[in-house]
C-alpha cells in the first residue's frame, strides 16, 4: 500500500497464528504482490483532483437563483494513476470466470466469448441514446427484433417482452401479466403455488406481486409431487411457478401433465427458465404448456453477470398471455422499417398490456452479446451447448458419487448441474467447511445450502465451456477436500488459510451489517 494515507488506516491482512503465513509481518500489510487496498475515502483528499480545469467565468448570470452550492461537498479526489491503481487492485482481489473455473450452481458461469464483446462495443450499438430518433437507430431495433425472434423460435412461444433487466425482474413481468389476464376476466385469484425446491426469487416474486404463496412438496426423487399439486389446485389458484430443469438438477418429466391440470383449473403456468442452458435446442417450453417464462441472457446466452452489472431477462409468452405483455416492444412494419411501440393502442393485439417494466431498453449491450452468441453457434451449436453442459455435469456427478452423498444419483442422469449433500461428513464438519477448503485449493466454491430440500446442499454447475482437463483438476481437488471432510479433519474448520481474509463472521455480517463508513478514530 503506497498511496497516501490520511486516516490512520491500518493494514488488516492477518498473519495467521497457525504458522501458515510464516514470514514476518510486513509494514504495509501486503503479502508479496498480493496488495491490500483501503477505501477511496481513506486514500483520497478533498483538495486533490485528477484534472486541472480553469475557473469558469462566463460572465453570464447563474440560473440557479442563489441555490448554488457555497461549500465543497467533501468528496475526495485522486490523481489518475491513483485511481487506476485503486480499481486494478480491487479487481485483483476478485474472482471471476476469466481467472478460473466457477462452479456456482444455478448461475451458469460460462465463458463470455470475446467476439460478443467486440460486437457490443461497436459504436452503433454502444453509443446510442434511448431517446434517439428511431430513424437513427434502425440497426439497434433490428438486433432487438432478431433476438426476440430467436427466443420465440427456441422456446416455441409466440410472444416475448424484451425489457426485463434480470431473471427476477422477468418473473415479476410474467406474474404481472398473469394477474392482468385474471383481472381482465374478473377473476380475483389469490394464491400462487411454488414447489419447495424453488429458487428463492420465485416465492419472493409472487409475494411482491401481492399473492399468497403456498409450498408444494417434492418427491423423494427430487421432482414436484404431482399428486400433491393437483390436490391443491382450485378456483383460488392463480398460477404455479415451476423451475425446469429444477433446482435439484433434474428435468420435470411430468411438466405437461402438470400444465394441463393447472389450465383445467383456470390457472396459468409460470416456468422459471433460468436453467434453459440444459435444454436449449432440445426442448421447447411452449410444447410443455408454459404460459410465461423468463430467460436469463446472462446465463444461457453467455452475457457477463455478477458484480451488479446489467443483466437481461426477456420473458416469452403463450398466446393466452400475449395481449397482456408489457410495453415497449419492437415491431417490423410493412415497409421493412422497425419501430418501438411505446403506447398502448387498441388496434394492436396487445391492447390489454399491464404497463411497463422499465423506462427504456437499457441493456442494449446484453442484446448484442446474446445475438452474437446465437449467430456464432447457430441452432445446431446451441443444441450442442446443452448436450455438453449436461455431459460435463454428469461426469462430475459420477466422478464423485462414490465418496460424496448424491441424493438423486438414482433418479437418472442429471441435467446441467450435479447435487451433493454433507450427510456423511465427520467431526461435525459441514458443507461450509468443504467450501472454505476449496477456496484454499484455488476454486470459487459451488452454490451451497441450496436447494433447501437437501441437507448441506452443494450444487455444482460446470457449464459446457470447461475442458475435460479443467474438470478433472477440479474433481481431484474436490475429492481431496471431501476425503478430509469425511475423515473429520479439524483443520478444515479454520479454512481458508491462504485467502486475503480468513473466515468471516457471516451471522454478524447478515444481522449487524455496517453499511456506512466513518473515519477511523486516531
Ligand atoms: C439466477 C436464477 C434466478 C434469478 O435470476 P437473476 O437474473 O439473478 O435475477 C431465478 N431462478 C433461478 C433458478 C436462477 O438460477
Amino acid at each position: 500500500m503506497n498511496a497516501p494515507n490520511k486516516s490512520g488506516w491500518k493494514p488488516t491482512m492477518e498473519v495467521s497464528e497457525d504458522g501458515i503465513h510464516t514470514g514476518p509481518a510486513t509494514t504495509t500489510g501486503n503479502h508479496a504482490l498480493m496488495l491490500e487496498e483501503p477505501l477511496l475515502f481513506e486514500i483520497g483528499h478533498a483538495e486533490v483532483t485528477g484534472v486541472d480545469l480553469p475557473e469558469i467565468d462566463t460572465g453570464a448570470p447563474t440560473r440557479l437563483a442563489g441555490l448554488e452550492r457555497s461549500e465543497p461537498i467533501g468528496l475526495v479526489g485522486l490523481t489518475e494513476p491513483e485511481t487506476v491503481r485503486h480499481y486494478t487492485r480491487l479487481s485483483r482481489q476478485n474472482y471471476g470466470i476469466d481467472l478460473g473455473f466457477f462452479p456456482l450452481g444455478s448461475c451458469t458461469m460460462k465463458h463470455n466469448p470475446r467476439l460478443n464483446e467486440k460486437m457490443a462495443r461497436l459504436p452503433g450499438f454502444a453509443d446510442i441514446h434511448p431517446l434517439a430518433p428511431q430513424q437513427s437507430v434502425q440497426g439497434a431495433l433490428e438486433v432487438i427484433h432478431q433476438l426476440a425472434d430467436w427466443l420465440k423460435t427456441l422456446t416455441g412461444m409466440p410472444g416475448v417482452a424484451m425489457s426485463p433487466k434480470a431473471g427476477a425482474h422477468g418473473e415479476l413481468c410474467g406474474i404481472l401479466a398473469i394477474r392482468a389476464a385474471h383481472t381482465a376476466r374478473g377473476d380475483a385469484r389469490e394464491v400462487v403455488l411454488v414447489p419447495e425446491s424453488a429458487h428463492g426469487t420465485n416465492p419472493a416474486t409472487a409475494a411482491f406481486a401481492g399473492y399468497k404463496v403456498e409450498d408444494i412438496p417434492a418427491t423423494p426423487q427430487g421432482r414436484v409431487d404431482v399428486e400433491a399439486l393437483k390436490a391443491r389446485l382450485g378456483p383460488d389458484v392463480a398460477a404455479v411457478m415451476i423451475t425446469n430443469p429444477n433446482t435439484c438438477g433434474l428435468f420435470e418429466k411430468d411438466f405437461r401433465e402438470i400444465a394441463d391440470a393447472v389450465h383445467a383449473a383456470g390457472g396459468y403456468v409460470y416456468c422459471d427458465g433460468a436453467n434453459f442452458n440444459a435444454i436449449v435446442g432440445r426442448v421447447r417450453p411452449g410444447d410443455l404448456g408454459v404460459d410465461a417464462m423468463h430467460i436469463n441472457l446472462h446465463k444461457t446466452f453467455s452475457t457477463p453477470h455478477g458484480g451488479g452489472g446489467p443483466g437481461s431477462g426477456p420473458v416469452v409468452f403463450s398466446e393466452a398471455l400475449m395481449p397482456f405483455a408489457p410495453l415497449p416492444f419492437v415491431r417490423k412494419d410493412e415497409d421493412g422499417e422497425f419501430s418501438l411501440v411505446e403506447e398502448e393502442s387498441r388496434e394492436e393485439t396487445r391492447g390489454q398490456t399491464f404497463g411497463r417494466m422499465t423506462a427504456f431498453h437499457g441493456q442494449m449491450g446484453m442484446f448484442t452479446r446474446a445475438l452474437t452468441y446465437m449467430l456464432s453457434h447457430g441452432a445446431d451449436g446451441l443444441k450442442q451447448v446443452a448436450e455438453d453442459a449436461v455431459l460435463n455435469a454428469n461426469y462430475i456427478l459420477r466422478s464423485l458419487e462414490d465418496i460424496l452423498y448424491a441424493p438423486y444419483a438414482d433418479s437418472g442422469p442429471c441435467m446441467h448441474e450435479a447435487l451433493f449433500g454433507d450427510r456423511d461428513f465427520g467431526g461435525g464438519l459441514s458443507t461450509l467447511d468443504l467450501a472454505k477448503g476449496l477456496i484454499d485449493e484455488g476454486y470459487h466454491p459451488m452454490t451451497v445450502y441450496f436447494p433447501l430440500v437437501v441437507h448441506g446442499a452443494m450444487l455444482v454447475e460446470p457449464t459446457e465451456t470447461e475442458s475435460k482437463a479443467s474438470i478433472d483438476q477440479f474433481i481431484t481437488a474436490f475429492r481431496h477436500v471431501t476425503e478430509r471432510a469425511l475423515a473429520g479433519d479439524e483443520t478444515l474448520k479454520q479454512a481458508p488459510y491462504y485467502a486475503p481474509r480468513r473466515r468471516l463472521d457471516e451471522t454478524a455480517a447478515a444481522r449487524k451489517p455496517k453499511l456506512g463508513w466513518s473515519e477511523p478514530a486516531g
